[in-house]
């Protein structure tokens, strides 16, 4: 096949005026031929860059390669050999930053659409009942347990069961994925896809046990010494919500981004009364925050009725850290935005509930520790913006529970677990930890890396302990 080229593929996707008021997926996904013209682009590089911006160096232009051939289901598994989940990472892995950004065609145009292609050969594989699942090795007698079930706790899951060790997977809430399920919205990240993921491990023998907050119903200690686990991965994640700190911010109808989500998505407060849930449906709801979270809760209120839906970030545009396309999306559903802007304090009504929020303008100083210019407030800019709903997304922090009753586990001054980086091992022997609750909030893909070394770590661990025996 000759190269295409020409422009990269538009993905189809629903008309934003019609999206900004469904929780249906925005993008369609590619169709057979638009992969197939988009796969044609690629150059199939000797030195090829894009597999150096991707955290799991995923083989790149060989399953683009396969594509070509038309041979779809055997372009996820070659993705599979070091990414498990490419259903979720084609959708949510920040591209432009990472394997798009290295790609060679991006110099002088567009790179290839590599996530898009990642998203068409693994939908492909799910959707025709194609997706193998590995013959299970034999069984070695280890026991390891997984706390936490979001990406993290995932891989873990999967490469562990695959090699013959039994693995439970403990997960808090009453349904299994962390922050792609209870998080990431239905139009970003359908449910059904975390779910066939999760189900294909419990096919392959995980089990998995909802409901079980480690720390409340077992401790790490009684599940190494009483349960016999022989290793214990956490990945709990890094959910704990944090707040502006800033007068006012008690009023009713100010949320923290993740309660709002939880009960949105975990929870279908947007399929009312269908769902008991109930979430408020502010008219005009402000979002405080620039990242992925804040884009998810502004189309979110949109999507639950809002007629205006508003950003407000300290930063630029160019700074907003949420993925590209999200902001693109959001920017095309009328999602409004106040840029360089800080809330000082909200004001609240006769009833206690929320009416108003004063802010500063900002403007960009000298670069921080960061790296990134600072905001610096404009004295004497302060104006008021009418709202009846605020949702606070400035970040979060270490789910807590976990260590009220776990001794011996080193942590950072942000409460971050202390790990050693070639195994993720942390300062209790057996017992690892990664995803958000080593390094705070950052992405699937890193989540699942740290998943993949710990795993590798623990398996050679329990084979030496054989060894010994
Ligand atoms: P999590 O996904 O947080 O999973 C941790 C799990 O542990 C949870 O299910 C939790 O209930 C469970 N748990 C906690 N405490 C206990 C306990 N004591 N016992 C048992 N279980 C426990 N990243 C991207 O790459 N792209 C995106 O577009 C993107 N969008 C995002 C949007 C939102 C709204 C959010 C919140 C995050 C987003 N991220 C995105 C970040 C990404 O989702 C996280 O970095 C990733 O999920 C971290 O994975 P994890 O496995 O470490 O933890
Ligand atoms: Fe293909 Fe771009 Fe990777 Fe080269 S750098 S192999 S063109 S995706």
């Amino acid at each position: 096949m000759m190269p295409n080229l020409s422009g990269r593929v538009k993905m189809p996707e629903q008309p934003p005026e019609i999206r900004a008021r469904n929780f249906q997926e925005v993008p369609f996904g590619l169709t057979e031929e638009l992969a197939l013209r988009e796969a044609s682009r690629c150059l199939n590089c000797k030195n090829p860059l894009c597999r150096t911006g991707c955290p799991v160096a995923v083989k790149i232009p060989e399953f683009i390669q396969l594509i070509k051939q038309e041979r779809y289901a055997a372009a996820a598994r070659k993705i599979k050999e070091t990414n498990a989940l490419p259903a979720v990472c084609g959708r949510v892995c920040p591209q432009e930053v990472q394997c798009e950004s290295k790609c060679v065609l991006g110099i002088k145009g567009e790179p290839v659409a590599i996530g898009y292609l990642e998203r068409f050969c693994a939908d492909y594989e799910r959707e025709m009942g194609l997706t193998e699942i590995p013959e299970p090795a034999p069984p070695t007698g280890k026991k390891v347990a997984v706390i936490g079930s979001g990406p993290s706790g995932l891989t873990v899951a999967g490469d562990l069961i695959k090699l013959g060790h039994e693995v439970h997977i403990f997960e808090a809430l009453h349904k299994p994925g962390g922050v792609l399920t209870y998080g990431i919205p239905e139009f970003r990240l359908p449910k059904k896809i975390v779910q066939a993921e999760v189900d294909n491990l419990i096919k392959q023998g995980v089990r998995l046990e909802l409901d079980s907050v480690i720390g409340m119903v077992r401790t790490v200690d009684e599940l190494i010494e009483e349960d016999g686990f022989d290793a214990v991965y956490i990945g709990v994640g890094a959910g704990l919500p944090t707040f502006m700190n800033i007068p006012g911010e008690n009023l009713n109808n100010i949320y923290s981004a993740n309660e709002y989500l939880t009960r949105a998505n975990l929870m279908k407060a947007y399929m009312f009364p269908e769902y008991a849930t109930p979430v408020e449906r502010g008219k005009h709801v402000v979002v405080i925050g620039g990242g992925n979270v804040a884009m998810d809760s502004v189309r979110t209120a949109l999507r639950l009725g809002a007629e205006t839906s508003t950003i407000v970030y300290r930063r630029a545009r160019e700074q907003l850290p949420a993925r590209a396309e999200e902001v693109h999306h959001a920017e095309q559903e009328g999602v409004l935005f106040n840029l360089l802007t800080n809330p000082v304090r909200f004001i609240g009504d006769e009833n206690g509930c929320v009416k108003g929020m004063e802010c500063i303008k900002m403007e960009l100083g000298e670069p921080d520790s960061s790296g990134r210019r600072k905001p610096v407030p404009i004295s004497g800019s302060e104006f008021i913006i009418e709202c009846d709903m605020v949702i606070v997304s400035i970040g979060t922090g270490a789910n807590p529970v976990i260590f009220s009753s776990l001794e011996g586990v080193e942590r950072n001054r942000w409460g971050y677990i202390i790990v050693n980086e070639e195994t993720n091992e942390t300062t209790k022997r057996n017992v690892y930890a990664g995803g958000d609750i080593v390094t705070g909030s950052a992405t699937v893909i890193q989540a699942m890396g740290a998943g993949r070394i710990a795993a590798k770590a623990i398996h050679e661990k329990l084979q030496a302990m054989d060894r010994k025996k």
